[in-house]
């Protein structure tokens, strides 16, 4: 067992001091708070509360998911329900029309969305397809005073340009894990080409939302490799996913994930990256079970009413917790 020379009840005011102070979580540090039986999980909580608490208060982002095109993917990432060879029973369609795509910006704004994120399965959109993409995104922010985000696999440094140009705030594509890790969740690309979209998207000035899934055999080293590499991009957003097998999904069943862990995680992505959108993401239900609302500690941020082709808790249930909890929701975004 690794000895430690602070003890742990300096080690989560040092954790707080070095977050708020604008410094780095080492990788020594990360390994400690997710592998170290002496960090108590409620002081460690508490630690990242802190820290959560000075770059959000006690709001809550709430984000609802309603994909614009499910499943046709091409591509291989074997946790995934919608690659190519998963056998998974999902609901599959194409890309919906602009006109329901502009619905769902109108529905959005009038629901009160902060911002409104569009999401496409599939490995990249096209000449034809930015053309299209950058002008609804026109369109949008024309029409209405909401934020948009858009996620639409691999992009290039001229498809980001054009992008911003038309007014889009913000970018999605996960890392996913670690680039160690990488070869184990994918053969049809790789960690380089995903860190290269998000360098185009932060090179032509769109914010970066960019998360992982924990809990596909990744080590707690690789967990932090990759919280760090987001520090480095300037991540603005973070979905924090935990696993959940989607029945005929490649990867299959793990059981890696306990709710102490998946906490223990979230509160390693707040301190090294302090004031950066921590969400909740993919299978907080699942996962941290009945110490769910622990996760608002170190998270400002959950998806509500389920996830691309995994269900969820639903809208009452969700904001119930963030009240019980003594939260409040912030802001809602609509996920079309
Ligand atoms: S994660 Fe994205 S790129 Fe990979 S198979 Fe699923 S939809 Fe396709």
């Amino acid at each position: 067992m690794t000895e430690y020379s602070i003890k742990p009840a300096d080690f989560y005011q040092q954790l707080v001091n070095t977050a708020l102070a604008g410094g780095v979580l080492s990788q020594g540090d990360g390994m400690r708070i997710l592998t170290d039986p002496d960090v108590e999980l409620l002081p460690l909580m508490q630690a990242a509360f802190q820290v959560r608490k000075r770059y959000f208060g006690r709001g809550v982002r709430v984000h609802i998911l309603n994909n614009v095109q499910n499943g046709l993917c091409p591509e291989d990432c074997n946790y995934c329900a919608q690659a190519v060879d998963s056998e998974a029973a999902i609901q599959k369609y194409k890309i919906k029309s602009d006109a329901e795509i502009m619905a769902g910006a109108k529905a959005a704004h009038e629901s009160g969305a902060y911002r409104y994120c569009i999401v496409l399965s599939g490995r990249e959109p096209d000449k034809k397809r930015v053309d299209e993409m950058s002008a609804l995104v026109k369109r949008i922010k024309a029409e209405y005073p909401v934020e948009v985000c858009l996620s639409a696999g691999f992009i290039d440094e001229s498809a980001a340009v054009q992008l911003k140009e038309a007014g889009l705030n913000r970018y999605n594509h996960n890392l996913n894990t670690a680039e160690s890790h990488y070869g184990e969740i994918c053969s049809t690309h790789s960690y380089r080409q995903r860190l290269a979209t998000l360098e185009a998207a932060k090179g032509a000035g769109l914010e970066v939302c960019s998360g992982m899934i924990i809990g596909m055999g990744e080590s707690p080293d690789e967990i932090w490799t990759v919280a760090n590499k987001l520090r480095e991009l300037n991540a603005r957003s973070i979905p924090v996913n935990f696993y959940v097998h989607v029945p005929g999904a490649k990867l299959g069943e793990r059981h890696q994930l306990t709710p102490e862990y998946c906490l223990r995680a979230l509160a390693l992505f707040r301190f090294s990256n302090p004031d950066a959108e921590i969400r909740a993401a993919g299978g907080r239900e699942v996962n941290l079970r009945s110490l769910e609302s622990l996760a608002l500690y170190p998270a400002n941020s959950l998806f509500s009413e389920g996830y691309l082709n995994v269900g969820g808790h639903g809208a009452d249930k969700t904001m119930q917790m963030i009240s019980d909890a003594g939260f409040s929701v912030e802001s809602i975004e609509e996920v079309d």
